[in-house]
């Protein structure tokens, strides 16, 4: 019988940046860069901390 394993074809295979689509850098997986890190970070934290945008009602008119 006959068990070979089968060689491994890229050591490590390189992700892509969900944000840019660009290979990976080691440094900033899964992204290709820092820039590309704070974007994902900005956005994930857009979609937690949601800010109302029209909170500028006078909230004067009771007397
Ligand atoms: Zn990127």
């Amino acid at each position: 019988m006959m068990t070979e394993t089968p060689p491994p074809k890229n050591s490590t295979p390189r992700k892509r940046c969900p944000i840019c689509g660009r290979l990976a850098d080691a440094a900033y997986q899964p992204f290709c860069s820092l820039r590309c890190a704070d974007v994902d970070l900005a956005r994930w934290l857009g979609e937690v901390y949601r800010v109302p945008a029209t909170e500028d009602e006078p909230d004067d008119d009771e007397t």
